[in-house]
């Protein structure tokens, strides 16, 4: 997989705010922020999208979910929060490394733009 923005931050070369990391995956603060918490969940294993997921990384996907909930029930995101995986240019996905976005702290419209 091409190097990204993400494996900079992965191999620790540029500054992210980190939430969270374990031996799977790393969390670390949005640099946009689109609501009050923006947090990227991303894999250690350089997987560029969901659409190049595999059946391998089932028990990995699941653990980026739980991890965001983690995360949401660490920031008080009580009423509820959205999680979103961008894919492919249709998707609106910019970064091509498999991140997960937890968005809270504020009513999300439905249906996204
Ligand atoms: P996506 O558009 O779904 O691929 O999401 C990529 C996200 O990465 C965007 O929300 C960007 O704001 C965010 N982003 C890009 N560069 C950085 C960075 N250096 N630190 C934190 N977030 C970043």
């Amino acid at each position: 997989m091409a190097d990204t923005i993400f494996g900079k931050i992965l191999r620790k070369e540029i500054p992210a705010d980190i939430v969270h990391e374990d031996d799977l995956c790393l969390a670390f603060r949005d640099i946009e922020p689109q609501a009050p918490t923006h947090v990227l969940v991303i894999p250690k294993k350089p997987i560029p999208s969901l659409a190049t997921a595999e059946a391998v990384d089932r028990d990995l996907l699941g653990h980026l979910l739980l991890v965001a909930k983690q995360i949401a029930e660490g920031e008080g995101l009580a009423r509820g929060y959205r999680v979103v995986m961008n894919t492919g240019s249709e998707g609106g996905q910019t970064v091509d490394h498999l991140h997960v976005h937890l968005i809270g702290g504020r009513p999300m419209n439905w249906p996204p733009g």
